[in-house]
């Protein structure tokens, strides 16, 4: 029997190479689904809409909160962003896990609505590759890339609320172990009661 798949968090500071890391993820191995967002955020060059994010002006994105259409939502550097519920329903129920790539403090209500769910946050290898590689994207201006050094810091307080810290030096070794990490954490007792009642009530039985 399939087992109903899981919610994977995975949460990071800008630059920590979060995107990359998921995009590798979910084209190596079978079994992910990858949600996307829907934000009030204007799309960077290259990105597309239902591709990258669902963009939506702000009025579109309160209707989708007061129709409870969003699992977790949160504003972020002026933004909103939330995760569309019917997706993350769909792809749990075929056995798939689900991967939202999301901020701390949805991942906080994540964690308070579905106490199963596995959280994950992506670091660099050091502070300083972390501010490299936020001016090498050349996608921000200073005064954004000012904003989101000051919210890694504040970020940076909340770790210690994740079951794992993945740290992002070789990407494909990276990938590897986030996949093991995912895999493993599927047979703590918490998360297999149901199997551990079968069996037990099987033994009684015997
Ligand atoms: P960016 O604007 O760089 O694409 O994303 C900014 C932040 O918003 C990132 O930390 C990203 O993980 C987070 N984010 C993206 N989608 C969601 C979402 O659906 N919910 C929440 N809470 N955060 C999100």
């Amino acid at each position: 029997m399939k087992q109903r798949g899981i919610l994977v968090v995975v949460s990071g500071f800008a630059g920590a190479g979060k995107g990359t890391l998921m995009k590798n993820l979910v084209g190596k191995y079978d079994g992910y689904a990858l949600s996307v967002s829907a934000t009030s955020r204007k799309p960077r060059p290259g990105e597309e809409n239902g591709v990258s994010y669902f963009f939506k002006t702000r009025e579109e994105f309160e209707a989708m909160i007061s129709a409870d259409e969003l699992v977790e939502h949160a504003e972020y550097v002026g933004n909103y962003y939330g995760t569309p519920k019917k997706f993350v329903d769909e792809q749990l129920d075929k056995g798939n896990d689900v991967i939202l790539e999301i901020e701390i403090q949805g991942a906080m209500q994540i964690k308070k609505k579905f106490p199963e769910a596995l959280l994950m946050f992506v670091m660099p290898p050091s502070a300083e590759i972390l501010k490299a590689r936020l001016v090498g994207r050349g996608t921000e201006t200073a005064e954004v890339i000012d904003k989101r050094m000051k919210r890694a810091v504040e970020e940076s307080e909340g770790i210690e609320n994740y079951d794992f810290i993945v740290i992002n030096d070789d990407i494909d070794e990276c990938t590897e172990k986030m996949h093991n990490m995912i895999q493993s954490s599927k047979y703590t007792p918490d998360r297999q009661k149901a199997f551990i009642t079968m069996v037990r009530e099987g033994l009684k039985n015997l």
